[in-house]
């Protein structure tokens, strides 16, 4: 798979025979590390917790029968001296841990004199600070090593994904910390493993650097995520199909050059509009205060919404996506109207004025 990392294992480590007929299907697809989680935590009680101590030598087996690298996810200094003392290879904090400043410095100090490599999930909710903040912990405590995994994140109601990609925040943490490779986690993000393929062809399409994905050998009666785990077979299928296109620009590439220059300028009328458009609101906004009108009409917001999605629509544009660029107009129009009508005109607004700030 281009020189990509690649981390593939079944969700949980659940029996001897199960992790090496795992790691017998894999050994050939020339993954780097072997994953099963043998601490499991979990988001309800009464689940199927993990094996715990037990699993270190079946990774152990695995290591010594097809000469792979292992990996295991840790939640606390107990279970980093346990995987340490078993020698394995690599070590991931999950998505709950991480969410945890106090768990992770325990892991980071639990670390310190240590030199193995650590892969750390995005946290649950979607907080690019707390992720960044992990990655700090860990590299303060000279782990030299440090992968990052996007498995996706936590949203309330939304039904098509298990965890939202929310794609914007990978591609921030990676401006922060370039020097670390970004893995993708499509197993997580999907919770189906019907829609793995597409996911993961995204990441590559973002230049992500590699893969966590779910494999288990009767991914039907997996103990813990069945749904979305493959079997190996499939997982080398999955991972032949991905198309790799090249970051990198090409010289001479006129086509490329063109069409880019066509968005560069669409770009600049968009911005055009927007700045038209916001003083057109502030208009409004003075209008209100002199007919003492509250900011919010919220039937004409209503009509806005609806005449311009189904404009959209019409024309191809996916509904949500319209709809999503309205609030941020609205909202932003909306601030706008607030410093007119408290005279605060001449000072910088915010449009995220209102939402939660650190
Ligand atoms: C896992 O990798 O099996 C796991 C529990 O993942 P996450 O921490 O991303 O939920
Ligand atoms: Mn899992």
């Amino acid at each position: 798979m281009n020189q990509r990392i690649q981390i593939a294992g079944p969700c949980s480590a659940e029996s001897a025979e199960q992790v090496l007929s795992a790691a017998k299907g894999l050994a050939p697809t020339g993954i780097d590390y072997f994953r099963a989680g043998i601490w499991k935590p979990r988001t309800r009680p009464g689940a199927f917790e993990g094996v715990g101590n037990t699993g270190l030598p079946w990774l152990q087996s695995v290591q010594k029968t097809y000469g792979l690298k292992v990996c295991t996810e840790v939640a606390n200094a107990r279970h980093v001296q346990a995987a340490l003392k078993a020698g394995i290879d690599m070590l991931w904090i999950g998505a709950r841990t991480t969410a945890n400043p106090f768990q992770v410095q325990e892991i980071a100090d639990a670390l310190t004199g240590v030199n193995v490599p650590i892969a750390v999930k995005n946290p649950t909710q979607p907080d690019l600070a707390l992720w960044s903040g992990a990655i700090e912990r860990l590299a303060n405590a000279g782990i030299q090593d440090l992968m990052a995994v996007h498995r996706g994140f936590t949203v309330h109601g939304q039904k098509k994904y298990r965890n939202v990609p929310l794609w914007q925040i990978p591609i921030d943490f990676r401006n922060e910390h370039p020097e670390i490779p970004m893995l993708n986690d499509p197993s997580h993000i999907t919770g189906k493993r019907s829609m793995i393929p597409d996911v993961a062809q995204m990441a590559v399409d973002l230049g992500f650097d590699g893969f966590m994905i779910e494999v288990h050998p009767d991914p039907d009666v997996a103990w813990t995520d069945a749904p979305q785990q493959v079997t190996p077979v499939r997982y080398a299928e999955m991972m032949a199909e991905l198309k790799f296109r090249s970051s990198v620009k090409k010289e001479g590439h006129g086509e490329l050059s063109a069409l880019r220059s066509e968005i560069d300028m669409v770009d600049e009328s968009l911005v055009d509009l927007l700045v038209r458009r916001m003083g057109i609101s502030k208009e409004i906004g003075l209008f209100k205060k002199e007919h003492g009108m509250t900011i919010l009409q919220n039937a004409r917001w209503q009509h806005i919404l609806k005449q311009n999605v189904g404009q959209g629509s019409e024309q191809g544009l996916d509904s949500g996506f319209v709809e999503e660029v309205y609030k941020a107009i609205h909202q932003a129009s909306i601030a706008a109207q607030r410093m007119v009508i408290r005279d605060e005109l001449g000072k910088s607004c915010d449009p995220q004025e209102g939402r939660r700030q650190d």
